[in-house]
């Protein structure tokens, strides 16, 4: 049972939070919104795919990694210390997350959409860098993978989350330039995408 494992336990506490987080701010966008419909999204059917890719690689394969022994043939041996340093990523990248939520407010969104009145954000988490939430889940993959003391279970949310960023950024990037224009152009020239500019 992979739930005696105190480092184990931590990730699901943080799992728990992870998912909680999500789930507290679609509510309160929902609330919030109204009947204020997003315009069709940006390929939604090509995103979809991909978007179930990530459900698998973090949300399923941890939790019956941790559940069932499924797994157990890809046990590998894991240092204490680099499984606390990933509780440490793990906290960090749960900050970002529930931050970049906080300073999105009405304008996110699970797929790329505009919202009618969108509003450029480029304040909070957002004035440095500008894909906090994305970063925030490149984290919590980076925390997964130095956690977990498997091989499939630490690694799949990296692996599964990659295709959804790349194909995805470009697309966002460009369909702000088009809503936003100069602005937008102007907030890249002062950004970086998944790092803080110094
Ligand atoms: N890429 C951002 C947001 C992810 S949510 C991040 O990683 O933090 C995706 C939605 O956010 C997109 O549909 C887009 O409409 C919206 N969005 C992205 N960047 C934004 C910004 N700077 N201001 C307002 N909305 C933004």
């Amino acid at each position: 049972m992979n739930l005696v494992d105190p480092w184990n336990v931590a990730f699901l506490v943080g799992f728990l939070i992870y998912v909680g987080t999500r789930h507290h701010f679609e509510r309160r966008v929902a609330a919030e919104r109204g009947d204020d419909a997003p315009t069709p999204s940006e390929a939604p059917a090509a995103e979809r795919p991909l978007l179930g890719l990530v459900m698998l690689g973090s949300l399923l394969i941890p939790v019956l990694y941790l559940l069932t022994p499924l797994f157990a043939f890809a046990d590998r041996p894991t240092p204490h210390a680099l499984r606390a340093g990933g509780t440490v990523v793990l906290v960090g990248a749960l900050w970002l997350f529930w931050r970049s939520h906080a300073d999105l407010g009405r304008n996110w969104s699970v797929t790329l959409d505009l919202r009618s009145e969108h509003e450029l954000v480029t304040r909070g988490v957002y004035r440095r860098m500008r894909h906090p939430m994305y970063a925030a889940i490149w984290a919590f993959a980076v925390a997964q993978a130095m956690i977990l003391p498997n091989w499939v279970a630490g690694f799949s949310a990296l692996v599964t989350f990659a295709p959804l960023y790349f194909v995805r950024v470009p697309r966002e990037e460009a369909m702000m330039r088009r809503e936003f224009g100069d602005a937008y152009t102007e907030y890249e020239g002062r950004t970086w995408r998944v790092l803080p500019r110094p």
